[in-house]
Parts: C-alpha cells; structure tokens; sequence
C-alpha cells in the first residue's frame, strides 16, 4: 500500500517569521523537505537559487506556467511566486512530507485543487501564523534590513488583508516566542504524520 507524505502549508504576512521557523522546524524533523519555490523577484543577500527560491526571469516564469508545471501560483508584491508539481506531488508520492511557504491566494488555490482528491485531502494540513501584533511584525520587517521603505510599508498593508484569512486555515500559531512556536508546531506535525499513518486493516477493527 502507497502511503502519501504529508504536504504542510505554512502561510502569513511577509515578516511574521516563516522561513525562520521553517528552518527550526527542519532542523529538528529531518524528514521534512522544503518545497523550493519559483519567483521573479531578484535574490536578498545571502538567498541562492536552488536553495531558498529558484529565481526565474519573468519569461521563464510564464513559459513555465503554460506548461502547466505549477500546482498553484500568484502575483504577490510585484512579483509572481508558485509551487511546482515536482517539488510537492512527487515528492510525497514517494513517501517525503514538504512544507510550503506560500502565500494566501495560494493557499486557497491548493485547497480548491485537493477538495476532489479525498486521499490528498487527508495529506494536507493548512496553518497560519501570525504576529503578535501589527507593530512587532513592522518591528521584523525592518530588523530584516532587506526591503526598502516603500516594500515595507507594501508589506504592512498587505499584511491587514492577509490576517483577515487565518480562518481558511486549520491551525493558527502566534510567533511570539519562537522557541515556543517552533515547539508548538513540530508537536502538531508529529501528531499530524502520526494521524495519516495507514494502518493495516485487519490490526484495529470497531469493537
Ligand atoms: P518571513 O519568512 O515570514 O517573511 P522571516 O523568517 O524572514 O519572515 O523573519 C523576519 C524577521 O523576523 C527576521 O529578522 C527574523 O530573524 C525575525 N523573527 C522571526 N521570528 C521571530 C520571533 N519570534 N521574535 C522576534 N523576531 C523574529
Ligand atoms: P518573500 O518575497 O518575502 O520571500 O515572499 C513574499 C510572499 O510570497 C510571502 O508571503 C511568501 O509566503 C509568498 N510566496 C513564496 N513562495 C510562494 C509560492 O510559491 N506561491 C505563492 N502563492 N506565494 C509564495
């Protein structure tokens, strides 16, 4: 019997901490891929292609996207962003979980796709993180030192608008501390990969 990995879709406003918490979490659960995403937006300091995103140019992107390659994608800033199907379907086809870091409309778009694929829906688990507050999360955005004033404040407006959608989600984290929401949520995948485990069906029967 095929048993699925598990896709985690991590989403919230640019600043909240993802990547920061998706490097904690991987460090800790090995057995966790990162799903590498496509941007044409230029690379921040230290960010490498292959690694962090693969840094497309706009033509490249929509080549791509005609094609079909992606499992979702979105303009989001002035940039586009997506998923591709290599990076997520086949890899937990092989068993693998991955964790997206993706943004809203994107999210919204995976659980349309998956609504028909009951086996799918099971893999999948949606979580929203959140700031403590709209100033610590301005707070972040600037200590990151990678936006320009003009993004920031993009980021920030944004931001009010994508908070308004923690409720399509199914679990809600606030990095506050984030030894305690890293914590948090490798409790809540571990609880999650052990929910999708198939078990043989003649072991447990209703009593
Ligand atoms: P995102 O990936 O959501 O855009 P980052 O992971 O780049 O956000 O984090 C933005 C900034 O906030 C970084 O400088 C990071 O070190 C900092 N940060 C992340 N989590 C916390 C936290 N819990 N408390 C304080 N600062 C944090
Ligand atoms: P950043 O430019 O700060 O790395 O990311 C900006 C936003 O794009 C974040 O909200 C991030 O979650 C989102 N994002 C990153 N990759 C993807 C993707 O593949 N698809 C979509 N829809 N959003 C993405």
């Amino acid at each position: 019997m095929e048993k699925l990995g598990t896709i985690i879709v991590l989403s919230g406003p640019s600043g909240v901490g993802k990547s920061t918490l998706i490097k904690q979490i991987c460090a800790v659960m090995p057995e966790l891929q990162f799903s590498i995403s496509c941007t044409t937006r230029p690379p921040r300091p230290g960010e490498r292609h292959g690694i962090h995103y693969y840094f497309l140019s706009p033509e490249e992107f929509a080549c791509r996207a005609d094609r079909g390659e992606f499992v979702e994608h979105a303009q989001v800033f002035a940039n586009r962003y997506g998923t591709l199907k290599s990076e997520v379907i086949e890899r937990i086809h092989q068993g693998n979980s991955v964790i997206l870091d993706i943004d809203v409309q994107g999210a919204l778009q995976i659980r349309q796709t998956i609504e028909e694929d009951p086996e799918l829906k099971n893999s999948t688990v949606f979580v929203f993180i959140a700031p403590p507050s709209i100033k610590a999360l301005e707070t972040r955005l600037r200590s990151r030192a990678s936006d320009s004033e003009e993004q920031i404040a993009l980021r920030l407006k944004n931001a009010r608008r994508e908070l308004s959608f923690w409720r399509s989600y199914d679990y809600l984290v606030i990095n506050d501390d984030l030894t305690k929401a890293t914590t948090q949520m490798t409790e809540l995948f571990h609880s999650f990969a052990l929910r999708t485990i198939l078990l043989p069906e003649d072991l447990f029967y209703e009593a």
